[in-house]
């Protein structure tokens, strides 16, 4: 699923091109992607409706309307939201899943090739209950080692299950997960309350240095993540540790491991380094 970096990434391309414009026509071609709203009332929103701000909340990209409402898209394993100037290619229209004729004759196109995203239409109530819900944005100013401490140290869980917790702090998964906890020091599997305060400030200021690397390289690509201009990211030539299982650490030399024993997905870290 893409991470903050990669809804950031999205979401600062396509601002320029959506905001202020106003939707002339909207097709639906797939409904299992919905939630908590019908077809109907999705098109009829949408329909002569303009984009006033395009933002992003945690893993979702948030297109605010000019009626109030929001039209929340998490792009899944396989989801790209773009812009078009041109007409949509054979291959472009076959797994789009919304489009969205706007009044400068482009197109904002939701694809999803295995429609495992989800798109949720929100008025202004369903929002704040539905933001008030996720935890603090890692990356704003008031994100600061006590905010993180507050938000992780009650639990007794492992820190690498805690920290992508949305609840407890937004738009960390596991590759960034893993990345930050490799360059802290810190064993993914330690119960989170025994953190020591020095771990919690490293974890803090290593949680905000790759999610910016990752935003400067325009997020990972390894399949099919793709940006808001369907360019490719290119953090994943500088990861330390996600997908790289059995190959030496590049602190210390030894082999990094890769267990799925603590929340079921992969997790690779270095028994030598992360304690
Ligand atoms: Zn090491």
């Amino acid at each position: 699923v893409p991470e903050l970096p990669e809804v950031e990434t999205i979401v600062r391309q396509i601002r320029p091109r959506l905001t202020g414009r106003t939707v002339r026509a909207a097709a639906l071609k797939k409904t299992d992607v919905l939630r908590a709203v019908s077809r109907q009332r999705l098109l009829r929103t949408l329909r002569r409706n303009r984009f006033t701000a395009v933002e992003r909340r945690a893993k979702h990209a948030v297109l605010v309307l000019a009626s109030g409402h929001r039209l929340i898209v998490q792009p899944g394993m396989t989801g790209s939201l773009i812009v078009h100037d041109q007409a949509l290619t054979e291959a472009q229209r076959t797994y789009a899943v919304l489009i969205c004729d706007l009044d400068d004759n482009t197109q904002l196109v939701y694809r999803d090739v295995r429609r495992l995203g989800t798109l949720l239409l929100l008025d202004q109530r369903g929002w704040v209950s539905y933001s008030d819900r996720i935890g603090p944005e890692p990356l704003d100013q008031s994100f600061t080692p006590e905010v993180l401490r507050e938000r992780i140290t009650r639990s007794r869980q492992a820190i690498k299950k805690v920290i992508m917790d949305q609840g407890r702090v937004a738009g960390i998964g596991n590759i960034y997960a893993n990345e930050a906890l490799f360059l802290a020091g810190i064993d993914p599997s330690k119960a989170a309350n025994r953190l020591s305060g020095d771990q919690v400030k490293a974890l803090h200021r290593t949680v905000q240095e790759v999610l910016e690397g990752a935003l400067r390289a325009s997020g990972t690509t390894f399949r099919d993540y793709r940006t808001g201009t369907g360019e490719r990211g290119s953090f994943q030539f500088e990861l330390k540790v996600y997908g790289r299982g059995g190959e030496p650490c590049v602190r210390c030399g030894r082999r990094l491991v890769t267990t799925h024993a603590i929340d079921s997905r992969a997790t690779t870290f270095c028994p030598s380094c992360q304690s």
